[in-house]
């Protein structure tokens, strides 16, 4: 499932348009191993792409945001300049309010479609599920290992060896 949005910016150069597009959907995964392909279910695809055009000639591609120009970076900038999108197009604050707000618009809409897909739902459930207990056991075993190093585990070797392996 996708959603869309576009948006025009006017430059001095020119039009900029930003197609931007919101997957959210189950893909096929599949393990390469030596001569076959091993299926491993389906798995699910969350993705933003921003494709930029630059009076009609595309220049650019991005999966990020556009990130707001930090302080110390701004002098190397027009003093207009708010936030960079994939590396080439710079924005005023307006056109990053624009652009932010059609990618969360877009993200809005194939979010709250998504959710009529049952499949979707359970394979995402199911992996948040298996984060959480990920989450959950290495948590359980950096609590373990404090408690063996209070214990007298040894870090460097790894045993009760209580100095004998820097002896
Ligand atoms: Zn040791």
């Amino acid at each position: 499932m996708k959603a869309t949005r576009t948006v025009e910016i006017k430059m001095q150069s020119g039009v900029v348009i930003l197609d931007i597009e919101v997957t959210r959907e189950l893909r096929e995964e599949i393990a390469y191993a030596d001569g076959y392909n091993i299926p491993m279910g389906k798995k699910v695809h969350e993705s933003m792409k921003i494709t930029i055009l630059h009076n009609g000639k595309k220049v650019d591609d991005t999966n990020w945001m556009p990130a707001v120009i930090r302080t110390v970076e701004k002098k190397s900038y027009p003093a207009t300049a708010y936030a960079i999108l994939g590396g080439k197009v710079i924005l005023t604050e307006g056109n990053y309010n624009l652009v932010t707000e059609a990618i969360n618009a877009a993200t809005a809409e194939v979010e709250n479609a998504i959710t009529a897909d049952t499949e979707y739902a359970d394979v995402k459930a199911s992996e948040i599920a298996k984060k959480a207990i990920g989450e959950a056991n290495l948590r359980a075993a950096e609590a373990h290992y404090t408690e063996q190093l209070k214990n007298g585990l040894c870090p460097k070797c790894g045993t009760y060896c209580y100095g004998d392996c820097t002896a």
